[in-house]
């Protein structure tokens, strides 16, 4: 077993960590570009590590749970730090085997690369998007 990637919220109150077989390591990124993630983070979007649910877990501390219907028209769950407020992962309500969690707060990003922008559509202006990188206007099916 490789060593799990760790991470945490700003003020260390949350750390998790995400296991994930050495064949295949974590790589692949995904940016959204939603207006909630944009409120969330403040900036122009999230940069998010989607995987299994079962490959995640909360090592310390209980994040605070907001329920929101997101632009899809889904129900999200965003987890967060109630104390500095850091965003730590989503989750849909009907996709409990997956969780997208906020690469930001991985402790280190290793090879990680932006393989796809969604919800393009409401980017901010300023947000770079990778020409080659996949580019889809709303959400994902
Ligand atoms: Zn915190
Ligand atoms: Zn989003």
């Amino acid at each position: 077993m490789p060593a799990p990637l760790t991470g945490s919220c700003l003020c260390g109150a949350i750390r998790y960590t995400v296991s994930a077989p050495l064949s295949s390591p974590p790589s692949e990124l995904r940016a959204c570009h939603c207006t909630h993630c944009q409120k969330t983070s403040g900036a122009g979007g999230s940069v998010n590590l989607p995987i299994a649910s079962d490959a995640f877990r909360i090592t310390q501390g209980t994040p605070k749970r907001y329920t929101v219907k997101a632009d899809s028209g889904r129900t999200l769950y965003r987890f967060f730090c109630a104390d500095c407020g850091s965003p730590i992962y989503s989750q849909r309500e009907t996709s409990p085997g997956m969780v997208t969690v906020r690469a930001g707060t991985l402790d280190n990003a290793g090879d990680m690369k932006i393989t796809a922008h969604i919800w393009t559509r409401s980017a901010r202006p300023w947000s770079h998007i990778d020409p080659a990188s996949q580019q889809i206007p709303g959400q994902p099916n």
